[in-house]
């Protein structure tokens, strides 16, 4: 059995929690430790000393609870501010330190304190309304305080170091000259390449990145720089994220633009919290709305905050951010190198920079007097953090503008049911954009029941083909006006299932509880859980007999298109094909500069893309994840359906919608056909309520991950009779669910439970969860058991 921190008072200590023997920093707050009560000859010691301390309540970074009490030396006192870097002992050594504040003397018992060491920065790198905010996330979220600071700051400032200010590369760019690839260039298609990519990416571009996209750039760049179509200079770059596509200011708003930009105009003028969900159907310019509310924050000297799902995939709202506000802006993605993340947070931190945009992750970024938060696609299942503090950045974006008096913005064409109910409860005031730009109509939707319009017919392959007769037709109509065609299926791979005609058994990884997915372009059968690989089997592992391969991914999808309209020019764009950030920008750009004619692709393809030329959008199988155990299958297939479809018809052409499906009758599936949001989101949430789900109600889920079934079964067990045993009367409404094995059973070898706690409120459950905190320090290593508040996926 591992040892335990001496802390581990009853009320909480993390199942993991490192051992941190000997040291006397005691907790500023909650129970005293076994330790501080057996120790009177300590208490002598501090009853003997002449003058009282002065006290500071310091954040460990290390995985253990609470906020620790330490002394001040004398040259510190009273020199400190909260959220200042200090070296702190603890345990056998020293640990960075957060100052919090001072603190008052710890009660009962007396120990002798130890004292903070140094301070490692003269000015705080955390500002005080991000140290509300992170010990708010630290209580919600059950994460250990230091830990919570620890992962929000820059890799350079996690550290127990003095850290220089940081200084950004030298790097060398170009910038092209021109808004278009001119006519003379039409012979040197090398050098067209070269500046059509630049232009695709916002007009500039670091030299490595372009030769990084397009081998030799670098000398045809600089001929193009002597033709004078382009310039090549040295700046320093805060970060070699790319750019979306140029985009001016439009001169005029749509009348819904201009009300919705009054209002918010001024809830910024009024300077205090004030929430809205901005509900725009899609094409409708929402992105010009927040650039207009980051414009006025900017005239106002205050600070803004813009959160996006995906960089990689939102290079477009990037790219008009940047085109914008220029250096303004501080562009925050996970593929940043510690010096730029550091140098982009003291740039924040110091207001030289004043917007942010970023990931979930920036909700920590230390924007400066901080006015705006936006939060674009705010449905987006990626704004919750599945890994150590699991939190949901958009809930916490609404913490901070409270916190921080700001105006908070959640934006988009399909609400979280969450935040639609908030909006009910009078919580959030909803700015709705009803109409496209320039009136554009919505795209038309129509249903392929694949019951009726059988793809097979007359088609002789090897596998039964998938896309049906109306959707080639569709598909083969616009490619030859000319115009582009988006196929969403959201699964990857080429056969989903390997299965034995004889025996019925299909492939599964012997690691999870999953099927192998059979990626033809690797020849490979692969574990999308664990990334296990293996040659495909030509026969079943058991009996011999012949496999079977169904289960369609986007793989067989592009080899389907490309067998039926051989002179498509197709792309596909999932997680095999877009490796890597510039992979996927150049396919997004090459896309947008309409040298593809057809992109297949999973959710990837459904973001907030703004690709004028697709008329056309076919969903290849819309039932795909309506199966899903988790209460929210209906809402995300909703989801994705409407925002795939709002790819089509953003230019002057209008848009065109194919949905394949064996279950038209599907809610979602229905409402999506009728452009019904508000039919399926009642719908949805006359659900909910009967069932007790969220919004109708908090939940947090128990996941435990073990290496052997039996003993992870049993402390399932185990931690479920604790809560039974603590229940409040069934009149609180809180309900457990499980313990039970999770949905997909095993992962790595690890054998996965589950126990859901469901109640009226988040106040209701957290006495139930600080009794399984406290229960954790019993738990066996070989079990690891996390708490999940306000779980996301129920996988
Ligand atoms: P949404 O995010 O609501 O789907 P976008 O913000 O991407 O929509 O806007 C859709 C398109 O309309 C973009 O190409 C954008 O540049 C353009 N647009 C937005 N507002 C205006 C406007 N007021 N006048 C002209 N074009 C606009
Ligand atoms: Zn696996």
């Amino acid at each position: 059995m591992e040892q335990r921190p001496l802390w581990s008072g009853a009320e909480a200590a993390p199942a993991k929690a490192p051992t941190t023997r000997g040291s006397r920093a005691v907790r500023t707050s909650g129970v005293k430790s076994r330790r501080e009560l057996s120790e009177p000859a300590a208490a002598a010691t501090v009853r003997a000393e002449v003058s009282t301390p002065v006290l500071a309540s310091i954040a460990v970074g290390r995985p253990v609870r609470g906020e620790f009490t330490y002394t001040l030396p004398d040259e510190l006192a009273g020199r400190l501010e909260p959220g200042q870097r200090v070296l702190v002992p603890f345990g056998r050594g020293t640990a960075l330190g957060f100052y919090l504040g001072p603190a008052s003397p710890p009660t009962g018992e007396k120990v002798r304190l130890k004292a903070v060491q140094r301070v490692l920065e003269d000015s705080p790198s955390l500002p005080k309304d991000l140290i509300a905010l992170l010990r708010f996330a630290a209580v919600h979220y059950r994460y250990p305080l230091g830990e919570v600071i620890r992962g929000a700051l820059p890799p350079g400032l996690s550290k127990a170091v003095e850290e220089k200010e940081a200084r950004p590369d030298v790097q060398h760019f170009a910038v092209a000259l021109v808004n278009e690839v001119p006519p003379e260039l039409s012979r040197a298609p090398a050098q067209s390449a070269a500046l059509a990519y630049l232009l695709a990416v916002g007009g500039s571009a670091p030299l490595e990145e372009v030769a990084h996209a397009i081998p030799g750039a670098r000398e045809t760049l600089k001929k193009l720089a002597t033709r004078g179509f382009a310039r090549l200079e040295e700046k320093t770059v805060e970060a070699s994220v790319k750019e979306g596509l140029i985009q001016g200011r439009p001169d005029h708003l749509t009348p819904e633009q201009d009300a919705a930009g009054g209002v918010l105009r001024a809830a910024l003028d009024a300077a205090t919290f004030q929430p809205f969900l901005l509900h725009g159907v899609t094409g409708s310019g929402k992105t010009e709305v927040y650039l207009r509310a980051a414009e006025h924050a900017l005239s106002l000297g205050k600070g803004s905050l813009i959160l996006v799902p995906e960089i990689a995939l939102t290079p477009q709202l990037v790219g008009r951010f940047r085109s914008r506000f220029g250096a303004e802006v501080a562009v925050l993605h996970s593929a940043l190198k510690d010096r730029e993340r550091l140098f982009h947070w003291q740039a924040l931190r110091r207001g030289d920079v004043k917007i942010a945009v970023g990931v979930r992750s920036a909700v920590f970024a230390p924007v400066d007097n901080l006015g705006l938060i936006v939060v674009d696609e705010e449905h987006d299942p990626s704004f919750k953090q599945e890994e150590k503090l699991r939190y949901q950045a958009r809930d916490l974006a609404v913490v901070r503008g409270k916190q921080a008096g700001a105006v908070v913005v959640l934006g988009s064409a399909t609400p979280a049911l969450e935040t639609l109910e908030n909006v009910k409860r009078g919580r959030y005031q909803l700015l709705e954009l009803k109409h496209r730009v320039d009136d554009r109509p919505m795209p038309t939707i129509e249903l392929v029941d694949l019951r009726v319009e059988r793809p097979r017919e007359g088609v002789v392959t090897e596998e039964a083909p998938i896309l049906s007769p109306p959707l080639l037709e569709a598909m083969a109509e616009t490619i030859g006006r000319g115009q582009q065609v988006i196929l969403f299926l959201n699964r990857r791979g080429h056969s989903t299932v390997l299965l034995c005609e004889v025996c019925g058994l299909s492939l599964k990884c012997s690691e999870c509880d999953v099927c192998l997915t059979h990626h033809r372009s690797q020849n490979r059968v692969v574990c999308h859980y664990c990334g296990l690989a293996m040659p495909v089997p030509e026969q079943c592992l058991e009996c011999t007999g012949p496999m079977l391969k169904l289960g369609i991914g986007t793989e067989r999808v592009e080899a389907e298109v490309l067998e039926r309209i051989p002179t498509a020019r197709v792309a596909r764009l999932d997680r095999d094909s877009a490796s890597s950030a510039e992979r996927l920008t150049e396919m997004l750009a090459s896309f947008a500069r309409r040298e593809l004619d057809v992109l297949v692709g999973t959710q990837m393809v459904a973001k907030g893309h703004d690709f004028p030329g697709v008329t056309l959008v076919c969903v290849v199988m819309a039932d795909t994840s309506l199966s899903i155990p988790d209460f929210r299958a209906a809402e995300r297939t909703f989801h994705l359906l409407t925002q795939v479809s709002g790819r089509a018809g953003r230019g002057k052409d209008p848009g065109r919608v194919l949905v394949q499906t064996y279950n038209p009758d599907a809610e979602p599936v229905r409402r999506v056909l009728a452009h019904d949001f508000d039919g399926f989101a009642n719908q949805e949430l006359e659900w909910r309520k009967a069932l007790a789900y969220p919004p109708y109600s908090r939940m947090a889920a128990v996941r435990l991950e073990g290496e052997h079934p039996e003993q992870t079964a049993s402390v399932a067990r185990s931690l479920g009779n604790i809560v039974s045993r603590h229940m409040p009367p069934a009149s609180a409404g809180v309900r457990m669910l499980g313990p039970a094995l999770a949905p997909i059973s095993r992962i790595r070898g690890k054998t996965r439970w589950q126990l859901l706690l469901k109640g009226p409120t988040h106040t209701a459950l957290a006495p139930l969860l600080a009794r399984l905190e406290a229960a954790l320090v019993d738990v066996p290593s070989a079990v690891k058991v996390v708490i999940d508040v306000d779980p996301g996926a129920m996988l």
